[in-house]
């Protein structure tokens, strides 16, 4: 099935993410994740890409096992900066024979050195769906910048590369981690305003230690607003109560998200089932409101 056809169903969809092991040995770890995750009656679980490819074959096992023996929605992750188009267009065949019908299409982090674009790569995410829609019939969801994309000084000219991105085949969305809810609210609104018209998932990211706080600053650029650095300020050097105000904060975003009329929320949940289960857990009366 399409994830797109099950944004489309009414009512609420709530989506994970977990990543794949770095080495085989710790596939059975993500696994055991993966089957608690699967519980929490997600709307899809999606499976991310590591950077420079080398875990690209972990990321369909987990992606199958999700479908096959979970009966889980699955979202493939796939990115096309660090692998020869020969090479892309190898895992996009793996993954059809698979029967995995949705991917995420992405450019991926310039591996550092490299001398990008070149050639025999694809070299933005929109030449990815291309290739991908020649390849069958599959959902194909893409990443989007609710604060920008780093490599962009103008937010303008991320959102027309936005646009045309989405009108070379993709079906949804999915944002960039953001802390602070009203940007993503100004973000919907001018790339609706720009014409782009598919759903749009929120990135809901719990952080749940400061260290993760400095990761995911690096990793995505995002601006922590006052309100969480003081969280983080007065909580961050005590490991329980950071993990519960993390959980509060993240579950209060989702609040104010569905309150104010999103109906599909994607959480990192970053392989740690307790965390999306605490969430869960948080949200029960709300979703069935
Ligand atoms: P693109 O859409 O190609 O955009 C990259 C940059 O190029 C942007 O600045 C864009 O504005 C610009 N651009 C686009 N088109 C043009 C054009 N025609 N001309 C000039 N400039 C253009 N990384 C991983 O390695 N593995 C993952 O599994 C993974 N999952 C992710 C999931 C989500 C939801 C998000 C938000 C990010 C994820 N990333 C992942 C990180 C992502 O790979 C990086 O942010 C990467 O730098 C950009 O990828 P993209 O697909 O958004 O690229």
């Amino acid at each position: 099935m399409k994830i797109i056809d099950r944004l489309n169903e009414d009512g609420i969809h709530i989506s994970f993410e977990v990543f794949p092991p770095k080495t085989d040995e710790g596939f059975d770890k993500v696994i055991s994740a993966v089957d608690e995750i699967a519980t929490l009656n997600p709307a899809f679980i999606s499976v991310t890409y590591g950077a420079g490819g080398g875990t690209s074959k972990n990321t369909a096992r987990i992606a199958s096992h999700i479908k096959d023996d979970l009966n889980v929605l699955s979202l493939a992750h796939l990115t096309c900066a660090s692998s020869t188009k020969e090479e892309v267009r190898k895992v996009i065949g793996n993954l059809k024979e698979l029967g995995i019908d949705n991917i995420l299409a992405l450019r991926g982090d310039i591996p550092p050195g490299m001398d990008f674009p070149d050639t025999d790569r694809f070299r933005f995410a929109y030449e990815l769906v291309e290739e991908i829609r020649k390849h069958g019939d599959f959902c194909i969801g893409a990443a989007c910048y609710p604060e920008g994309h780093v490599e962009n000084e103008h937010k303008s000219d991320d959102i027309r590369y936005l646009k045309q991105k989405v009108d070379s085949g993709v079906d949804f969305l999915t944002t960039q981690m953001f802390f602070d809810n009203d940007i993503h609210y100004n973000f919907l609104y001018r790339i609706r305003e720009a014409g782009i018209t598919v759903p749009v998932l929120p990135g809901i990211m719990p952080i749940t230690s400061a260290s993760q706080m400095k990761k995911s600053q690096e990793l995505s650029g995002t601006v922590f607003p006052r309100r969480f650095l003081a969280i983080l300020d007065r909580f961050g050097s005590s490991p329980a109560a950071m993990r519960q105000a993390g959980i509060a904060y993240a579950t209060d975003q989702i609040i104010d998200l569905l309150a104010n009329g999103v109906r599909n929320i994607h959480i990192y949940s970053m392989n740690k089932p307790d965390i999306a289960a605490a969430i869960m857990k948080n949200l029960s009366e709300i979703i069935k409101a």
